[in-house]
């Protein structure tokens, strides 16, 4: 019997015990019958079956029913006890109840025994679902208290119910102060009102919100958290509450950033490396192809005295220009290595500033460029103990940029005294620098224009040589630009005042011509002059007509407007590029020939030259056998 209900008979009297089991079996009530007619059995019984119910009688010869109650309360406490006793009296029958009995019956009124079976039974259940249900809820209310995250349920108006313990240790709120009150408490004013209101609106509609909050704790620290959000219904899907479960994400979100930080920084300092292997390259290179170029001419004897003469002064600019290059590496590389020292001397400086003046005089004439020097103090020897050295080297990568970004106008460089600080200025007429890169600019290889199509040669190091020796010096560096206007860089050095001594006079002023090509059938794309000449020289002695093209747009109008039969295209080129201008040409001359020659030599460099539609390349430094007999081959094939 599947749901029998098992009973426990306590009864010594047969007769009585065979009345009882007719009663329950008239009662309809499925049960099993299990009779103990003493005290051993009786706990032998308890022991070894599941006992539903306990019926007893109450006098037994050597066992009394009000102890087996006591034993059974203090054992089995909601197993139901039932007295069925035909000796019972009131007395007797109340203190049984008093000890815990559930109900009893007397013999003579056995009729209501089924009923009180069944009654015991089924208060018994309800006892025992309760207590399920009440352990239910301490193990739900356990879990949210203990959870480790944030839980929060207000009412449908928002207003705080409860809050457990992660939300009080992670916020510093007490429950007093969170109970009644909005979870607005906690805003930190960082997220919109159009979120808030979205919230709201995904919440009352029945739905969850999941999202990022930056909440301020009650001491005022801001910390992140990952909520989800969502209404509590009742059985008529009615909202009561909502829920909210939250995350402390502080150190996850400092870590995300550090780490966004950190890949952003690599992947910049590998930018940097690149564009500065690349420029370095171009930079060495350049001069490179002109000194082994035109060396190469210099050994022949039939060369013409002037142009000997012309030959060997691109030899010698073009090592000074590789000179300073690896100067300006090696610089780094000592500024790097923390080994740059500062030597004192004591120097005059408008002197100092004169012959400065001297070396640039030539090159700012060349450029049709107002070159001056307005020293503070004229005439009057200013003594100054630094490091002269470092001091001529910050002036001169300033004065080097400026003539390098300026086309006309004026530059002027000068310095005024300033309390115990000279401040030096250098001021240019040139392109200018947008605002945003007047940081960016002191940075190690950092250049306004990092394109292959930029306009303007050198490394990116001149200014943060310039920044570091001026550091190491005592001062500072900064700048005024606009772009289109011009810039100023200043920068200061402490200034000890010391014995005058007479200084000469300085005369500054200029101007220059550029030349240019006619061009024919062979067209250079070369915005180098000095390797423009070479290339020339190398084919002087071919019945071969050249023009020139000194960027990529002018290389793409002359193919389109002469009889071309070869390029030899620059790849780096100013306003556009030499693969650009090869891939333009492509588009309305697809046979002709292309040779590109490069300083840029890697082997992607060869892969996006072809790409572009060449037909071959060169390159630099280049060789004049190479270059003729590549030539040849492409003469040839048109
Ligand atoms: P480099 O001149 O070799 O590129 P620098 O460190 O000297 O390197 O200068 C970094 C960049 O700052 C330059 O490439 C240029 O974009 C910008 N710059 C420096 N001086 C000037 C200036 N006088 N006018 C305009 N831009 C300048």
């Amino acid at each position: 019997m599947k749901n029998a209900i098992k009973i426990l008979h306590l009864e010594d009297n047969h007769t009585d015990a065979i009345l009882v089991h007719s009663i329950l079996e008239s009662a309809k009530i499925q049960f099993e019958y299990f009779l103990a007619d003493n005290e051993e059995t009786f706990h032998s019984y308890l022991k070894n079956q599941k006992i539903d119910i306990i019926l007893s009688d109450y006098h037994l010869p050597d066992y009394r029913g009000n102890e087996a109650l006591i034993w059974v309360k203090n054992y089995y406490p909601r197993l139901p006890f039932i007295f069925v006793s035909g000796t019972m009296g009131e007395e007797a029958a109340i203190e049984s109840l008093i000890n815990g009995a559930t109900d009893y019956v007397l013999k003579n009124n056995l009729e209501r025994l089924g009923s009180a079976v069944n009654r015991a039974i089924r208060e018994a259940k309800e006892l025992q679902a309760r207590l399920e249900a009440e352990k239910q809820v301490l193990k739900l209310s356990r879990a949210v208290e203990q959870s480790p995250n944030s839980i929060l349920i207000t009412d449908s108006d928002g207003n705080i119910e409860y809050a457990n313990l992660n939300t009080l240790t992670t916020t510093g709120y007490s429950s007093n102060e969170l109970i009644g009150n909005n979870p607005r408490i906690f805003s930190s004013g960082e997220t919109s009102k159009e979120e808030y209101a979205r919230l709201w609106s995904t919440i009352k509609s029945g739905y969850i919100w999941r999202g990022e909050f930056l909440n301020k704790k009650k001491n005022g620290e801001l910390y992140w958290e990952n909520a989800s959000i969502s209404p509590l219904m009742d059985s008529k899907d009615k909202i009561i509450n909502y829920l909210a479960i939250k995350t402390d994400i502080t150190e996850y979100k400092k870590l995300t950033s550090d780490l966004i930080a950190s890949k952003e920084k690599a992947e910049e300092s590998d930018r940097l490396k690149t564009s500065f292997l690349n420029n370095i390259s171009h930079e060495i290179r350049t001069p490179m192809n002109a000194i082994v170029g035109f060396s190469e001419f210099l050994t022949e004897p039939e060369l013409l005295p002037e142009k000997r003469k012309e030959y060997a002064e691109i030899v010698i600019q073009s090592s000074k220009q590789l000179l300073s290059i690896i100067t300006d590496i090696i610089e780094i590389a000592e500024i790097e290595a923390g080994q740059d020292k500062v030597h004192l001397t004591v120097f005059e400086l408008n002197e100092t500033l004169s012959l400065m003046v001297e070396q640039f005089q030539l090159k700012a004439e060349k450029q049709n460029i107002l070159f001056t020097l307005k020293p503070a103090v004229p005439g009057e020897a200013i003594i100054v103990n630094s490091d002269q050295t470092k001091l001529i080297q910050i002036l001169n990568n300033l004065i080097i940029n400026a003539l390098k970004f300026t086309k006309h106008g004026r530059i002027s460089f000068g310095y005024s005294i300033k309390d115990n600080n000279i401040e030096f200025f250098v001021q240019d007429t040139g392109i200018g620098i947008a605002a945003d890169m007047h940081d960016e600019i002191f940075k190690r290889f950092r250049q306004v224009e990092s394109s292959l199509a930029r306009r303007f040669g050198g490394s990116g190091l001149g200014l943060s040589i310039a920044k570091a020796y001026v550091n190491l010096l005592g001062g500072t560096i900064w700048l005024e630009s606009e772009p289109g206007k011009g810039t100023c860089f200043y920068f200061t050095i402490p200034y000890n005042k010391a014995p005058e001594r007479s200084v000469p006079e300085i005369n500054p002023d200029t101007s220059l011509q550029i030349e240019t090509e006619l061009p024919k059938t062979l067209l250079i794309a070369e915005d180098e002059d000095s390797n423009f000449m070479l290339l020339k020289a190398m084919l002087s002695a071919y019945k071969i007509n050249i023009l020139r093209a000194v960027n990529g747009i002018q290389a793409v109008e002359i193919c389109r407007n002469n009889k071309i039969d070869l390029v030899l295209m620059d790849i780096k080129m100013p306003l556009m590029d030499g693969y650009e201008a090869t891939k333009q040409i492509r588009g309305f001359l697809p046979e002709l020939h292309v040779i590109a020659q490069t300083a840029y030599s890697t082997n992607t460099d060869k892969e996006k030259i072809f790409a572009a539609g060449c037909n071959d390349y060169i390159g630099k430094p280049l060789s004049k056998e190479i270059l003729v007999s590549k030539i040849k081959v492409q003469l040839e094939k048109s």
